[in-house]
């Protein structure tokens, strides 16, 4: 039976526990198995190299995405990472020029280091991405909706481009935005997926974990061997966390999407507001690429103020129900100016950011609270 995306984040690689029953699955807290024999196991040796609470958030995870294998990360930048560290020095990445600050700084200041080239572009034009491309890229990276610009770029014609070329590169998503709820990239022709489950599929800012889900098996088992070998995974707390925050993903995913829709429209009409992007906004560049390959516009929003850095200071500051803090994704209302906060790592780059934009993560609390405090800040300001 093929079980649709709201069952599948309540039960997906999960069954009650054999020995007592359970219906959760439980917190297997051991890095050690005990051997019946020298070299026999039931299935886990030590736990970076397998734990059964994270093979459950695995299968979750592959479930959600529609896809054959998931592995689990200690972040999103570990998943991140070990991607990147399919290719070898001399190979060439393209990657979106409006990409999660994180991303940016682990390919421009570290694996630049090693000898890997990336060139940064704006994947929303596909020309453009294709006119990057060298006979040595191994591996396109892309980021969408994007954070903190939510640039939408459009999977399946980036896929369909690439698909005809000789040596064809990888195409990697990270669908930490989206979430498998709203896009799933490998159904659009993209051969990788990566998360920060940190975000919407944790969903309660009380874990930090990274993702990746794929089809192809030589690919699951290299990215396998290399969790393995490199060690940055999980531990078994945080994949129940994350397990357990998947289970009201799509409830909160539609909530999310309805709150930031009352919150973009109202911005969209506020005088102190210069420009609001949300991608399911009429006034959203792509907002045709988004209807397409989106559910709903999720939860984010990213505005520039009339008044710049200062104006945008002032809004940030003067919310009550929206915290200001980094990091987005949880069900409680989050406000930052990226500038100055999340994406600092890209200050002086090409990929600076606007000092007068903000960035909201709309949560799932009331909407008319969610005005109400966005009224009163921007009295304010
Ligand atoms: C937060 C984030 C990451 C990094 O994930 P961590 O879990 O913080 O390591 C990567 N991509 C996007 C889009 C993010 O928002």
């Amino acid at each position: 039976m093929k079980l649709k995306i709201e069952t599948l984040a309540i039960h997906g690689g999960q069954t009650p526990e054999p020995v007592t029953g359970a219906i959760m699955t439980p917190i297997f807290q051991t890095s050690t198995y005990v051997q019946p024999g020298v070299g026999e196991n039931k299935g886990y040796e030590y736990s970076r190299t397998g734990n059964p609470t994270r093979k459950a958030l695995e299968d979750c995870l592959a479930g959600l995405e529609g896809a054959q294998y998931g592995l689990a990360f200690s972040s999103g930048m570990a998943a991140t990472d070990t991607v990147v560290r399919l290719l070898k020095s001399g190979d060439h990445v393209v990657c979106g020029n409006d990409v999660y600050g994180g991303t940016f700084r682990l390919f421009d200041k570290e694996f630049r280091r090693f000898g890997f080239e990336f060139d940064f572009v704006d994947t929303t034009d596909v020309k453009a991405l294709e006119a990057a491309l060298r006979p040595e890229t191994r591996l396109v990276w892309l980021e969408t909706p994007t954070n903190p610009l939510l640039n939408v770029s459009d999977i399946r014609a980036i896929a369909e481009m690439l698909a005809g070329r000789k040596n064809r590169p990888l195409l990697a998503v990270d669908n930490t935005f989206a979430t498998p709820y709203l896009q799933r990239p490998l159904e659009l022709g993209a051969d990788v997926v990566v998360h920060s489950t940190t975000k919407y599929l944790g969903g309660h800012s009380d874990a930090v974990g990274g993702a990746i889900a794929m089809n192809d098996t030589a690919l699951y088992e290299r990215l396998k061997f290399m969790q393995n070998a490199i060690g940055a995974v999980p531990g078994p707390m945080d994949c129940f966390l994350v397990l357990r925050g998947i289970k009201t993903l799509h409830l909160r995913m539609d909530r999310h999407a309805s709150n930031a829709e009352a919150v973009a429209n109202y911005l969209s009409d506020h005088p102190k507001v210069k420009t609001v992007t949300y991608p399911f906004h009429e006034s959203h560049p792509q907002y045709a690429v988004a209807k397409k390959q989106m559910r709903n516009g999720g939860g984010m929003i990213s505005i520039v103020m009339n008044g710049g850095e200062e104006a945008a200071r002032k809004l940030a500051e003067g919310t009550k129900v929206f915290a200001l803090a980094e990091s987005l994704g949880g069900v409680e209302s989050l406000i930052e100016l990226p500038a100055g906060m999340t994406h600092l790592s890209v200050a002086a780059s090409p990929l600076a950011i606007d000092t007068g934009l903000v960035r909201l993560s709309v949560g799932v609390e009331h909407v008319d609270d969610l005005l109400l405090d966005i009224e009163q800040a921007l009295g304010k300001v």
